[in-house]
């Protein structure tokens, strides 16, 4: 069998790349190793920050399901009772997950599926040989209720791998990836934790050290509720000591529970021949908040753009796929993130309660946290010193400047 492009994966990513190819006119093969999609990820509600409004353009042009946009945001320091709220003009988009008919990554393959996109499910990926773009042969391996039934081989001009953190294409091309930390989630989903709608993060350094608890809601009720941390710990007992102690009266009407591990890692390349990484495959979730929605519909929207342009021609041009290495380098540079996740480890509640001092009066002195997303921080800089020079102690500030070095340390 030959087709133009074979993506590998039907998660959010592949079924992303899989409906822009195939809406722009490509031979699409889609294989997914799970007997149906979206079966790979719990029943839950996930959200992600539309930066710079990019993801609002993409789920605007391919007419993708979102279950809400969220604007407001609040966020709790539980020990001290502190809060405060973020109002932001680019807001979070809310993604149902898992195998529900409705869900992202169903209701993108089946718009996928209209334009010609062709699906083979029990399917994975057994051997790539490929010769830097000029001659692509995969073997792909049916399976039916954990037998193996029957290989196929497929040449296809562009393949995108979009097979989650724990890629095969990384092992059959070998390629070299340094594995930065790995993170745990463990929640619930169910009806209506919250009533308004706006996201919830709630911090506390000796119940979730490191990490923080979040609620979600959906303007059709379904909520999600979830307590994330580093490491690889068992959660579930974490998640319930938490709940039964802050949330008992709110966390109530739970249908399912799901969990989860992130691999955060940095791949050499994103690119190697006519094979392009995207979504968690290229190891693109934030190191900071774990989002990974957003970074992986953007990455695999450029890829997808990318392979159209590279086999409209006769011959496959692979100058456009390797613009895809270059704009996703550029657009996934993580560096802010990786440090400020080391110092968010670091702190305890002493610091978190100083953190939430210091937002109040960033807040008061009218820093747009909006624009912060734009890298403009010459008002957070003032707003900043303002605030250290009402420290009462300076060897308080001296304190988290040891903290802040000692974390970037560790952190990158
Ligand atoms: C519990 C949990 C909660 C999360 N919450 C959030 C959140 O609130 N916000 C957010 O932005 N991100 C969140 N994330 C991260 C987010 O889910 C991922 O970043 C996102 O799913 C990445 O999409 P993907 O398509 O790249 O990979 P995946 O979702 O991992 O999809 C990979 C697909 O490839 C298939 N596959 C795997 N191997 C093969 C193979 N060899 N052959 C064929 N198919 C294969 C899998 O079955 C799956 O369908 C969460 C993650 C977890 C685990």
């Amino acid at each position: 069998m030959e087709c133009d492009v074979l993506v590998v994966g039907a998660g959010p990513a592949g079924a992303v790349a899989a409906l822009y190819c195939s809406k722009n006119g490509l031979d699409t093969v889609l294989v997914e190793k799970n007997r149906e999609v979206g079966l790979h990820a719990g029943r839950r509600l996930d959200s992600s920050p539309d930066t710079n409004f990019e993801l609002s353009k993409i789920v605007k042009e391919l007419k993708l399901r979102t279950e809400h946009y969220v604007r407001t945001s609040k966020w709790f320091h539980l020990p001290s009772a502190r809060f405060f709220v973020l109002n932001s003009e680019a807001g979070e988009y809310y993604f149902k997950r898992g195998y529900d008919e409705n869900s992202f990554e169903r209701s993108t393959v089946a718009s996928a599926l209209d334009h010609g996109c062709k699906l083979l499910l029990n399917t994975e990926v057994k051997q790539v040989r490929h010769d830097d773009g000029k001659d692509c042969k995969v073997l792909l391996q049916l399976r039916r209720g954990g037998e193996t039934e029957k290989a196929q081989i497929i040449k296809p001009k562009v393949i995108i791998a979009a097979d989650g953190c724990h890629s095969s294409l990384h092992k059959h091309l070998n390629l070299k990836k340094r594995v930065y930390r790995v993170g745990r989630i463990f929640g619930v989903t169910g009806e209506g934790f919250s009533d308004d709608g706006s996201s919830e993060v709630y911090f506390d350094a000796n119940a979730i050290p490191g990490g923080y608890f979040y609620i979600l809601t959906a303007k059709s009720g379904l909520s999600t509720a979830a307590i994330v941390m580093p490491g690889e710990i068992d959660l579930k007992k974490r998640f319930y000591a938490f709940v039964s102690k802050n949330m008992h009266d709110r966390i109530r009407h739970v249908e399912n529970e799901f969990s989860g591990g992130a691999v955060i890692f940095k791949l050499n390349r994103l690119r190697r021949g006519n094979v392009l990484f995207v979504g968690d495959a290229a190891g693109l979730i934030d190191p900071l908040l774990g989002y990974g929605m957003a970074p992986a519909i953007i990455s695999s929207y450029l890829a997808a753009r990318c392979c159209v342009d590279a086999v409209r021609g006769d011959d496959l041009n692979i100058s456009s796929l390797k613009r895809y290495e270059k704009e996703a380098e550029v657009r996934f540079k993580r560096v802010l993130a990786y440090l400020l996740r080391g110092i968010f480890e670091a702190l305890d509640d002493e610091d978190l309660e100083l953190v939430f001092d210091m937002m109040e009066e960033m807040q008061r002195r009218g820093v747009d946290f909006d624009k912060l997303s734009n890298f403009d921080m010459k008002s957070m800089f003032k707003a900043f010193s303002a605030f250290c020079e009402k420290l009462p102690k300076s060897a308080q500030l001296l304190r988290i400047v040891l903290k802040l070095r000692m974390s970037y340390g560790r952190g990158m």
